[in-house]
């Protein structure tokens, strides 16, 4: 009998680790399956420019894995009995239960709606691409003008606000953040953003917290800012499929790892990007994010190839260098942080850090969509201890 690796995701993480397995396992020893709810890998960073109206490329999974061995299952994950080894997934099928001797999770995060009611009803949000193409659809039903609420005041909120305004620029845009707008960046960096606020003309309402979203605008403190479409960016929340499943998690409901990221709880679930709470070099979680994904996806294959194969992989560091954030398509800001996840005084800004971040979409992109390029692909043979009758490893 094959062991059966199965992926849940075909994001960033997801789809780059099946690949590398396929790569590194031979395909008459070990069957690898990836579960994902779109027949697309999705560039999820680019979000907030589907919405804004822009084209993006379609990178189909069929294409994405054709030639890899690696089968696709085209269904939402309903949830995990981990001490079965059994997912339940729901798909144009029905509902099916596949079993699986090492699982990788990598289902990604979705909006965090931090309680507040109405945003659920009345709120859009750039999370999942199906999220990002009803703001379109709702920003071309406005016919071009009308006012927009980005509420958030971080990396997406900020994304988002500068693409609208430049995409669709007869919106009146408004953004509004119980903190400091970019409040955490250096000061160079900071003038910049508030510059690139101003040139687009979006109002910045700072220190406003909203209490409810309702139909025709926001609520902060019993004020009511009006708005035609409420963007909800004030940050990610992983599903709550890991948390029902059994599986040791952490407060925020990510799945709680050691540093091969293998769950604490049952050591032949992994698990990668967003969906893994695991701490960096410098003690404190990554933060949910594609820049976290390369790392924690290269750990978990790392173990996954260790535990069937005996062979040793080097170990990637597990540390977040900065942040790139677009303002539009021709500006951009790269802040580097230090070991302490402090922002350093200098940043990279403007055309040149527009271009780096274009650079770092693509290649995010294309390892994504590309898992047999360039990368060796050395076969390894099942390790003797595997035990073949039960897929475990001999004790
Ligand atoms: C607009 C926007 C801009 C961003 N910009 C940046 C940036 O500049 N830099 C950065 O580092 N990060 C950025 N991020 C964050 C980044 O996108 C995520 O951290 C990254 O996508 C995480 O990768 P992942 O593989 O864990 O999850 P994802 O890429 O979200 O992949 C998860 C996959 O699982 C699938 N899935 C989810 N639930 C189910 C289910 N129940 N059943 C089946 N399949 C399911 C999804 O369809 C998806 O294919 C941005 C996010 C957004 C929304």
């Amino acid at each position: 009998m094959k062991h059966r690796i199965l992926v849940l995701g075909a994001g960033y993480a997801g789809a780059f680790s099946a690949g590398y397995l396929a790569r590194q396992l031979r395909s008459d020893e070990v069957e690898i399956t990836v579960v994902n709810a779109e027949a697309d890998f999705v560039e999820r960073l680019r979000n907030h420019q589907l919405a804004a109206g822009q084209e993006l490329p379609h990178r189909p999974l069929s294409k994405v894995f054709a030639g890899t061995g690696i089968r696709i299952r085209l269904a939402r994950v309903t949830g995990v009995d981990p001490d079965r080894r059994i997912v339940h997934v729901e798909g144009d099928q029905g509902s099916d239960r596949l079993q699986y001797d090492t699982l990788l999770y990598a289902l990604g995060s979705t909006v965090a709606d931090h309680g507040v009611p109405g945003v659920n009803e009345h709120a859009f949000h750039v999370a999942g691409r199906p999220a990002a193409l009803r703001l379109r659809r709702r920003l071309d039903e406005l016919g071009g003008h009308g006012k927009v609420v980005v509420v958030g005041g971080n990396l997406t909120a900020i994304e988002t606000a500068t693409e609208l305004a430049e995409s669709r620029p007869g919106f009146q845009i408004t953004l509004a953040t119980s903190g400091e707008l970019g409040g955490w960046l250096g000061s160079k960096a900071r003038r910049h953003l508030l510059r690139a606020f101003d040139r687009f003309g979006i109002a910045i309402r700072e220190h406003t917290t909203v209490d409810r979203v309702e139909a025709a605008g926001v609520v902060s403190g019993g004020t009511d800012i009006a708005s035609d479409a409420t963007v909800w960016t004030a940050g990610f929340a992983v599903h709550p499929i890991a948390a029902a499943s059994g599986l040791a998690v952490a407060a925020t409901g990510q799945i709680a790892v050691d540093r091969q990221m293998r769950s604490l709880s049952h050591p032949d679930v992994f698990v990668a990007g967003d969906c893994a709470y695991a701490i960096a070099e410098n003690g404190r979680p990554l933060p949910m994010s594609c820049a976290s994904a390369g790392p924690t996806s290269k750990r978990a294959i790392a173990a996954i190839i260790e535990d069937l194969t005996g062979r040793k992989a080097p170990i990637v560091k597990l540390s977040y260098i900065g942040n790139h954030i677009s303002l539009g398509r021709d500006d951009a800001i790269f802040q580097l942080v230090d070991g302490d996840a402090r922002s350093r005084t200098g940043a990279l800004l403007g055309r040149k850090a527009a271009r780096v971040k274009g650079a770092v979409l693509k290649g995010a992109a294309w390892g994504a969509a590309h898992p047999t390029f360039g990368m060796p692909t050395r076969k390894y043979r099942l390790a003797a201890e595997v035990d073949r009758a039960t897929n475990t490893l001999a004790a």
